[in-house]
């Protein structure tokens, strides 16, 4: 499949042509990876940043924020929840911070997951930019997956949506010192930002080529009030559901042209339909992030405005998450790793 095949399925306008390419994203998926859907528990353990990236919720300069942090025992807790529950995997995200406090903290966090779980648990950290020394205390620790999204390959596009002092070459770096080190490598974009353009979006999933990248989270641009990008135009969505359709298209292309890759429907999808997520998951997706963080922080941690899941229990997210995805005749690998199987059938990669 080249550039060509995968712009004509994003511009593909025909409903029925539409429906087929997803079936075949599907059958790819499955004859790929079998019907297993991998669960990482989401735990966002602070809302507090030092960026300032001008389509986020929780930008430094959203002074409307209640800013918090987890402790490490409510950290422990929502890791040992997902682990007892089988989910496998967690991921660790938050708003960027560079410190020496967190990152001793992370770093602590990490080990002493691993302890508890006998390194039973991936660790997935989803915590921004960070110092190549950084990243390998952190993957010394244990951690040994890493999700940084380069949001858009188009480095102008990029200098639009971000302030001037935050580097496109600086996030590029950051992949390539991550793979480096023998992270697990994941990425992914925003869809439907603002100036955007459809063969953005083709060389952004080039790009997720020739990164050599092992994950793929990428969802909807959903606007939020209280940010800089709010009410700027969009020119490849006009509406919420040409917005979901889009997604699912560029979920369906990454599937079709990089068939072994763990490709997450991810929460913004739900955001725009009810059924975002089960919609990926029959557009090629192979790996859903339920949010188990406590309740009591959620509604701090709003990247975008209208975000699901809000209020419920990390039970009931549990459950209804189950139910979610048999409901697409998939099953959910409880106990599994989970790992990408562009990393696990690399030389030398050890599951
Ligand atoms: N601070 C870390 C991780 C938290 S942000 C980082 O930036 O990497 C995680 C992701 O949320 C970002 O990579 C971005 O793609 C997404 N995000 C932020 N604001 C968003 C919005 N308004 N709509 C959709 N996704 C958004
Ligand atoms: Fe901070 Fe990440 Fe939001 Fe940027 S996207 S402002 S780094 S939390």
């Amino acid at each position: 499949m080249n550039s060509t095949k995968i712009k004509n399925i994003l511009l593909e306008a025909d409903y029925s042509e539409i429906k087929r390419v997803f079936k075949e994203a599907k059958t790819v998926k499955q004859s790929t990876l079998g019907h297993d859907i991998y669960l990482r528990g989401l735990i966002e353990l602070s809302n507090i940043c030092t960026k300032d990236c001008l389509y986020c919720g929780i930008r430094k300069s959203n002074h409307s924020v209640n800013r918090y942090l987890m402790t490490k025992d409510e950290i422990i807790a929502s890791a040992m929840f997902a682990f007892e529950k089988g989910f496998g995997s967690i991921v660790l995200q938050s708003g960027e911070r560079d410190d020496e406090n967190f990152v001793g903290f992370i770093e602590n966090i990490v080990e002493e997951i691993n302890y508890l779980t006998s390194q039973q648990l991936r660790i997935t950290l989803s915590l921004g930019e960070q110092t190549t020394e950084t990243y390998k205390r952190w993957f010394n620790s244990g951690a040994h997956r890493y999700l940084l999204r380069i949001e858009t390959s188009n480095e102008s596009l990029y200098n639009k949506i971000h302030p001037t002092n935050h580097s496109y070459g600086n996030r590029v770096n950051c992949l390539s010192v991550l793979k480096e080190i023998g992270f697990q490598l994941g990425t992914g974009v925003m869809i439907g930002l603002p100036y955007q353009t459809i063969t953005d979006l083709v060389n952004d999933i080039l790009f997720f080529k020739e990164m050599d990248i092992d994950m793929i989270g990428m969802g909807p641009f959903i606007e939020h009030s209280h940010t800089p990008l709010f009410g700027q135009p969009v020119y490849i969505a006009n509406s919420h559901s040409q917005l979901l359709e889009l997604s699912l298209k560029m979920i369906a292309a990454t599937r079709i042209f990089l068939p072994k890759i763990n490709i997450a429907a991810t929460t913004a999808l739900q955001a725009l339909d009810p059924l975002g997520r089960e919609k990926g998951i029959n557009a090629g997706a192979n790996v859903i992030m339920p949010n188990i963080s406590p309740p009591q922080y959620r509604e701090d941690y709003l990247l975008y405005e209208d975000k699901p899941c809000v209020n419920d229990l990390a039970n009931d997210c549990f459950d209804c998450v189950i139910k979610r995805i048999e409901f697409t005749g998939q099953k959910v690998a409880l106990f599994s790793s989970g790992d990408s199987l562009t990393f696990t059938s690399k030389k030398g990669n050890i599951t």
